[in-house]
């Protein structure tokens, strides 16, 4: 079949040249100073910028999104403390971890006790700086490493944080490769996090890259890359475009796809979607310890495109789950982090992934209601006994799936059949009556409710 939307990309190794570029951005954009809102995140879709055409928005502070509302901009020009010498002790331009993200402006002198509950530290990893943020409560706080906090003497400290929190916008970006379909799959990174490279540079780099490499291609579906700041970003986001919702036909959210752990896929809330056959069956086939997890309301973006009222075919491509890995969250979470073979790996998935999903064959049964009787159409085996041949069920399969939103490649995925014999089974049903291919354009169970439409 030349259904094969990557016909260059079979191994990992085919992956080496897109990993390098990815890791050329990843060190562009780690030293930039993100969070949900900022300049920091408008000069890092100038990098991404460069490899994919993006369409950026600006929503204005103060719009509401759902049940949140877009805050206020966070401006940060610098952050210190210095000793009684003039010395900067903790300096913002050493590194930008060292203030709390969204800490409100500060200009005061205290002694060290008054200092201490705005400092944070990992006294168990004394060499490492906590990242810490307070987007929506105003505070103010620095985050240092152990180490240097034990060796600061008592005495009185000048304390400035040169911020600013103002009506603004947030920002986020939009890359899309349109198809032959109007149908969409969805790939969403977010692209608030400091200097922390696998959490989330990396993320960012390879979605960059894999757009601007499926941009050279001519797939069915069209593709959506959205990069945008964690949670608010995407609850923006769906509350902009819940009118074309329905188009999404799957998505993945990506981020932490640089360290050594091995490839995780996390389920859609569905659990059963197109997708999640799909991406569980690609990891597992590309690395025997890739981990496929159940569905949680807890991680990233996938909590709002699964969340009931969208409750969308949207999963989780990560390597190291978010908490799960020593250096998530510190300093240490650097460019020493990411293995150039791991992030080659995670685009084969992604590749494969979407090269699957974009060349799956959907049908619908026209014969829904609990299975249809096989042996009067002439479609089982007349000697029984035993299980059934692969040939039946494989149509036992198709038919069970056949809600208009798998099709052969998912059921395959999920069913371990091949994709042939999947494929005779379904023009044998199809010839009977008993199935059809459908565009894959509407999914049956509706994305956003028409009562949530009217609301806003
Ligand atoms: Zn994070």
């Amino acid at each position: 079949m030349s259904d094969v939307l990557f016909p260059s990309i079979e191994s990992i190794d085919d992956c080496a040249p897109l990993a390098e570029r990815a890791m050329q951005l990843i060190r562009d954009i780690f030293p930039i100073c993100r969070s949900i809102t900022g300049a920091g995140v408008r000069e890092t879709l100038a990098h991404v910028a460069r490899h994919v055409p993006l369409q950026c928005s600006e929503v204005p502070s103060g719009t509401p999104v759902f049940d949140w509302e877009v805050p206020r901009e966070w401006i940060i020009r610098d952050a210190f403390i210095a000793d009684s010498q003039g010395r900067r002790v903790v300096d913002f331009r050493q590194h930008n971890l060292h203030v709390v993200g969204y800490s409100i402006p500060v200009r005061a002198r205290m002694s060290l006790a008054e200092l201490r509950p705005h400092l944070h530290t990992l006294p168990e990893r004394p060499e490492w700086i906590p990242y810490r943020t307070s987007y929506y409560r105003d505070s103010w706080g620095f985050c240092l490493a152990h180490r240097v906090l034990q060796a600061l003497p008592e005495g009185m400290y000048e304390v400035v944080i040169d911020s600013e929190l103002r009506a603004g916008s947030l920002t986020y970006a939009e890359a899309y490769v349109s198809g032959t379909s109007e149908s969409e799959f969805l790939i969403h990174t977010h692209v608030c996090h400091p200097s922390l490279c696998n959490d989330n540079a990396s993320g960012i780099a390879v979605v960059a890259v894999l757009a601007a490499e499926l941009a050279k291609q001519r797939p069915q579906l069209s593709y959506r890359f959205v990069f945008a700041p964690g949670t608010i970003g995407s609850i923006t986001w769906l509350a902009r475009n819940q009118h074309q919702l329905t188009r999404i036909r799957a998505g993945l959210i990506v981020g932490l796809v640089g360290d050594a752990a091995p490839l995780t896929y996390k389920r859609s809330r569905r659990g059963n979607a197109e997708i999640d056959h799909i991406a569980a069956a690609v990891v597992r086939e590309i690395d025997a310890n890739a981990r496929v997890r159940e569905f949680s309301p807890y991680g990233y973006d996938e909590r709002q495109y699964c969340s009931p009222g969208i409750d969308l075919p949207v999963g989780r491509l990560t390597r190291s789950p978010n908490d799960e890995y020593a250096e998530y969250h510190t300093s240490a979470d650097n460019l020493d982090l990411i293995r150039p073979h791991a992030l080659a790996e995670s685009l084969l998935a992604l590749t494969r992934v979407i090269e699957r999903v974009d060349s799956n064959r959907l049908f619908r049964s026209l014969n829904p209601h609990c299975e249809p009787r096989l042996g009067k159409r002439g479609l089982f085996r007349t000697v029984g006994g035993g299980g059934p041949a692969q040939s039946e069920e494989a149509m036992l399969w198709l038919l069970n799936q056949a809600d208009g939103s798998h099709g052969l490649n998912d059921v395959s995925a999920a069913s371990g059949i091949p994709v042939s014999v999947l494929t005779e089974a379904a023009a044998a049903l199809t010839a009977a009556g008993l199935l059809e291919e459908t565009s894959g354009r509407s999914l049956p169970r509706a994305c956003v409710t028409s009562e949530v439409a009217a609301k806003t």
